[in-house]
């Protein structure tokens, strides 16, 4: 281990804990009682310093933690070594290489852990097709994001998932606060930092109204942006009118934008037709799952030379002699070239997730394999120590209220 990053990584976990009011607040509440007693927790989410916090707040509370990662190029390695140094079973490290990361997913799994924490499922994946003689051993999962629940929920209708999975992405504190604000400043953030270049008055497309376009489209009008959205739904079409957005056909937009971001979760956002309609020069970015959706195997095989310009920023130059630039190999922006969401942003989400991970582990045995909602209560939960901290005091509604507002 190199000290010298182990002391980066000690910093950036220090920095983080520091703002990660409501995890520390639970952990207050909840360590003495040791409600992960016996649980032996494979996390597979981005290792940085917000998921450090978090695998030491689930060792407080009496788990055994295994962490990995759950995207080559996201893990930080100075964060990695640091929680290793602190006693956690890491299996990360950022890499170009396919192979290597999916070998650590394995290594995690080799700890023979009895509850999952995915963020894209791969975890719950593998698990289900190359090591079935493991699901015995789980109780139960958390996922973390849009697509890894889409995953699971095709899992679920195939007949074939095995444990219960808790929809963490789901929870209302979750994607209405992490997928919209979190995604609208981590990519803006990303895209800056890295090419340092203006946004104001730029044409930027933003392929995709949920919940994440939502937040990335609503962070770029702020920079001054002009903003065009591209959509398949018809409703999330309209919306993003009302909302004063220019709506349009991707393949018309490609034309006239600066900046594209996908944040769809689907692959082929971008093809060799849009491909063709670029204009010289522009950018190019994903925030959504995978490297599909503006597909990178398709680019290196369009493109007839590409070389590195900056950190995380490639040119390729295309048979019509325009340069696009890929940023972060078309994988999330926002945390494989960047530190990913905003402390406040994870606080709220991973404090979802301890608590979901109790549940898992409260009602092992008792609990459907299917893919469930996270408790009602523990989103209030989490929304009302966040509004303690924040200081904010609330309206309460009156018994009287209560029975008007049941009446008929
Ligand atoms: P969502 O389901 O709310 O939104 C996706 C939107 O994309 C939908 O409105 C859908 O109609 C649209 N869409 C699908 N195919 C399209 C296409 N070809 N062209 C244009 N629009 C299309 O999902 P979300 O919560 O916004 O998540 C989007 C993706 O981002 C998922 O893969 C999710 O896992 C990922 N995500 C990333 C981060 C991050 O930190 N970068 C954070 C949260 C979620
Ligand atoms: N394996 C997928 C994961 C999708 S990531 C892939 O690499 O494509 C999307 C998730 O990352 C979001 O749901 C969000 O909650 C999580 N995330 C965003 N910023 C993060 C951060 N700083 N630390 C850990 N997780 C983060």
């Amino acid at each position: 281990m190199n000290s010298e990053l182990i002391e980066s990584g000690i910093k950036k976990i220090r920095w983080a804990m520091k703002y990660m009011d409501v995890l520390y607040t639970l952990k207050k509440e909840l360590e003495n009682k040791k409600p992960l007693k016996g649980a032996r927790i494979a996390m597979s989410i981005h290792l940085e310093a917000k998921t450090a916090n978090l695998a030491l707040v689930l060792r407080d509370m009496g788990a055994e933690v295994i962490s990995t990662g759950c995207n080559p190029l996201s893990t930080q390695d100075d964060v990695a070594q640091a929680l290793s140094s602190m006693g956690i079973k890491v299996f990360a490290k950022r890499t170009h290489d396919e192979k290597e990361y999916f070998e650590n997913l394995h290594q995690t799994l080799d700890q023979h852990p009895n509850l999952i924490l995915d963020d894209g499922a791969d975890l719950t994946t593998i698990l289900h097709t190359q090591r079935t003689n493991q699901l015995k051993e789980i109780m139960g999962a958390c996922e973390e994001t849009t697509t890894g629940l889409k995953r699971m929920r095709s899992l679920e209708k195939s007949g074939k998932l095995s444990y219960p999975v808790i929809a963490v992405n789901d929870a209302q504190m979750k994607h209405l606060f992490d997928n919209r604000y979190g995604t609208g400043q981590s990519t803006w953030d990303a895209i800056m930092r890295n090419t340092n270049l203006l946004v104001a008055g730029k044409n930027v497309l933003v392929c995709g109204y949920g919940w994440c376009g939502r937040g990335i489209a609503m962070r770029a009008k702020g920079l001054g942006a002009n903003v065009i959205i591209s959509e398949v739904d018809p409703i999330k079409a309209i919306e993003a009118a009302m909302d004063g957005f220019k709506v349009m056909n991707s393949l018309e937009a490609v034309k006239i934008a600066d900046i594209i971001i996908t944040a769809t979760g689907n692959k082929d956002v971008i093809t060799e037709e849009h491909f063709k309609f670029m204009k010289n020069r522009v950018i190019l970015a994903n925030a959504g799952h995978f490297n599909v959706e503006i597909p990178f195997d398709l680019l290196e095989k369009l493109a007839k030379s590409k070389k590195e310009v900056r950190d995380n920023v490639v040119e390729y130059e295309m048979e019509n002699n325009k340069k696009f630039y890929l940023l972060a190999e078309g994988r999330l922006v926002n945390l494989a070239a960047g530190d990913g969401h905003p402390v406040e942003i994870m606080d709220m989400s991973f404090s979802i997730q301890l608590l979901s991970l109790i549940y898992l582990w409260q009602n092992k045995g008792k609990l459907q394999n299917s893919v469930l909602k996270v408790p009602s209560e523990i989103d209030l939960k989490v929304a009302e120590v966040k509004l303690k901290t924040l200081g904010i005091t609330i309206d309460r509604l009156s018994e009287d209220q209560i029975k008007y507002l049941n009446s008929f």
